[in-house]
């Protein structure tokens, strides 16, 4: 049995909840045949990271800001005992000389800000990884790190860089190879071709373990987390909502979309095409079987599986009598957007072709009204376009789970509660996979309509 760890940055905060992962690993080392552990950094680092680069940008830096990040390290080395003197300092060096290079240059916002500042950001699992496999080697675990840099090949898109699988599982496979001690990864961390640091998006160490998954042809991947596993509702909103025991990887994508994001989405990807498990489980409760996400679950009767949210996101709804029937109106709505850079969540047309709404980042509703009324100037003329109806202050909701397809009657019940509740629902969207059935309502009314579909849907009484 071959199987990848992941700990997120909550799981190695400190000295003590360090020792809690190496009691994991030690286990895992004793029951399985091959390990492998991919890390994020310690909590809070990439954002304090975040900061500094702005700082720096801005030109607002000043040394107490790398000072704590170098304080946090610190504190967590002497709680484990650790050599002060372990090559940390060599790093901290670095960071600071590669800070003091950029300092009177001071970047602002452009490509090489960006290329800049994953190089930055890659301190903050450079240190982690240091840490862990120091204390390991402490406990007589022959231990080493891995910077994924040297395997993990991307594009240039700094902050958000895609990954070139296969080059990346053949650099992987070829590294591992030659290696007999256990690897402690940098999660997060890739490079592009020639060899200049790149991050695969926020909480993306989740996903570098799917992709050393795939390229190692592992059993499992485990997704070490601080929850019980994939959750039926944010506990946000719902007291004691349950972890759910199996997924497939659509749903479990769907889920991870919105609301708690226990898994980064992407995650999903290089396991589904290797046919590898994702089992995401609590570092504090290793007892408890937490998720399984599989292509094979057992749908036991469940019509949905799980319910998701994004609060505060604002609706965009473009209508007229000139858009009935008319070609291409869509597809130059959607392109006016997507040419800056606009992203969109969720859309609804009728079929009578007479209006079509969007959902969008509040933040991005003023550009958005922009190019719309720039691309359609004629038609808003003429008036065969209405004037642009913007909305802000909602909530995307989402009922997520396979059995839907196979279920007639479930858009009935979810309606009829929110009826019930008297929610006013500001647009549907179901995607013709029937997997997920998405709806928008008030940011007021989020939390209602959560709770009552989580008592209708998941509470035993009504099952
Ligand atoms: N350290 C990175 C972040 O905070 C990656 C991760 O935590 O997964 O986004
Ligand atoms: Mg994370």
């Amino acid at each position: 049995m071959k199987k990848i760890l992941k700990f997120g940055g909550s799981s190695i905060a400190n000295g003590e909840r360090i020792k809690n992962v190496v009691s994991i690993i030690e286990n895992a080392l004793n029951s399985t045949h091959e390990i492998y552990v991919v890390i994020s950094a310690l909590q809070g680092v990439t954002d304090a990271l975040i900061k500094i680069g702005i700082e720096v940008r801005d030109g607002r830096y000043t040394e107490t800001s790398l000072q704590s990040i170098l304080d946090t390290h610190a504190d967590v080395i002497m709680q484990l005992g650790l050599d002060t003197d372990m090559d940390l300092g060599t790093i901290f060096k670095q960071l600071s000389s590669e800070l003091a290079k950029h300092i009177p240059r001071c970047p602002g916002a452009s490509v090489d800000f960006n290329m800049w500042n994953d190089e930055l950001l890659s301190f903050g699992e450079l240190l982690s990884v240091r840490i862990l496999s120091a204390f390991l080697r402490s406990k007589q675990i022959d231990a080493e790190l891995l910077d994924a840099r040297k395997v993990v090949i991307t594009d240039s898109n700094y902050g958000n860089a895609y990954v070139h699988y296969q080059k990346s599982y053949d650099r992987i496979r070829s590294y591992i190879m030659n290696r007999s001690r256990l690897q402690i990864i940098t999660g997060f961390l890739g490079a592009n071709e020639y060899g200049k640091g790149t991050t695969l998006g926020r909480s993306g160490s989740d996903y570098s373990a799917s992709i050393f998954g795939a390229a190692l042809n592992v059993d499992e991947i485990e997704i070490w987390t601080d929850v019980d596993g994939i959750l039926t509702a944010n506990p946000k909103f719902v007291t004691g909502p349950s972890s759910i025991s199996e997924l497939t990887y659509e749903e479990a994508m769907e889920l991870a979309h919105a609301g708690a994001t226990v898994i980064f989405p992407p995650t999903m990807i290089p396991a589904l095409y290797k046919h590898i498990p994702i089992v995401v489980k609590n570092v504090f409760r290793p007892e408890l079987p937490g998720t399984r996400i599989s292509e094979d679950r057992s749908l036991q009767g469940d019509i949905a599986v799980g319910l998701s949210s994004v609060s505060h996101v604002s609706l965009i709804r473009m209508q007229g009598a000139g858009m009935v029937g008319v070609k291409g109106i869509n597809a130059r709505l959607f392109t006016c957007l997507a040419d800056k850079g606009i992203s969109v969540m969720l859309v609804s047309q009728a079929f009578s072709e007479h209006s079509t709404c969007f959902a969008l980042k509040p933040e991005e509703t003023d550009l958005a009204q922009m190019v719309i009324d720039d691309e359609f100037a004629e038609e808003l003329k003429a008036k065969y376009i209405d004037s642009i109806l913007v909305k802000h202050d909602l909530s995307l909701v989402a009922v997520v789970g396979e059995g839907m397809q196979t279920t007639p009657g479930i858009a009935g019940v979810i309606f009829e509660v929110l009826g019930r509740e008297r929610i006013n629902v500001e647009a549907i969207a179901q995607g013709s996979t029937m997997r997920n059935i998405s709806f928008i309502v008030g940011d007021m009314d989020v939390k209602r309509a959560i709770q009552a579909l989580h008592r209708r849907l998941f509470e035993t009484v009504y099952r």
